[in-house]
């Protein structure tokens, strides 16, 4: 399996499946525990993930992490991975022919780890997994959809606009927590 997603990884590094590979400087696989219960969905690299070629170490990767210490949740322990995996120009929502030549990858990673609880953060997640909008009135709301069980919430990177919304993801990170605590103990 630790093979499984290495060779998902090794493709995602040398990709050239759209466009958003020109203007990349290092394609941002998944990263995380290949055991994870707990497995996030985001939208698209940033500027440090490009840089860095890690998902989440800007500065939406800190508010994503201090919403995680507030709900007891290590990253050690979850998987955590966005729609597209390189950084569309000037962080633009990533296109629905990137999206869709970026799916068959997220998929994978979906199915090698068979997560308990797949987490969408935003707008973009929620519509291209779920075909969903409106994420903020959403938010929260627990939904099963082919075998999966998903979990609503807001993008980090939100957060450095409305300042609120830290509260806001905190909430939803204790709510996922309780929610996968119910399912272990069925
Ligand atoms: S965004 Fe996805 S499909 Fe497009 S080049 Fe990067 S890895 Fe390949």
């Amino acid at each position: 399996m630790i093979s499984k997603i290495e060779k998902i990884r090794q493709q995602v590094i040398v990709c050239k499946k759209c466009e958003l590979c020109k203007y990349r400087t290092n394609a941002v696989p998944g990263k995380g525990n290949f055991n994870a219960d707990l497995f996030f969905i985001g939208e698209a690299p940033g500027r440090s993930e490009d840089r860095l070629g890690e998902p989440f170490v800007g500065v939406a990767g800190k508010k994503l992490s201090i919403a995680f210490e507030h709900a007891g949740i290590s990253r050690d322990e979850v998987y955590i991975t966005n729609v597209v995996k390189c950084r569309p120009p000037k962080n633009r929502v990533p296109k629905e022919d990137e999206e869709k030549a970026c799916q068959k990858y997220l998929k994978s990673e979906i199915d090698l780890i068979k997560p308990k609880i797949i987490c969408i953060m935003g707008n973009t997640a929620y519509r291209s997994l779920l075909g969903g909008n409106n994420i903020l009135k959403n938010r929260g709301k627990i939904i099963k959809k082919n075998g999966n069980l998903y979990f609503l919430s807001v993008h980090p990177a939100a957060i450095i606009y409305n300042q609120a919304l830290m509260s806001t993801l905190k909430k939803d990170m204790k709510s996922l927590v309780k929610t996968l605590n119910r399912l272990n103990e069925g």
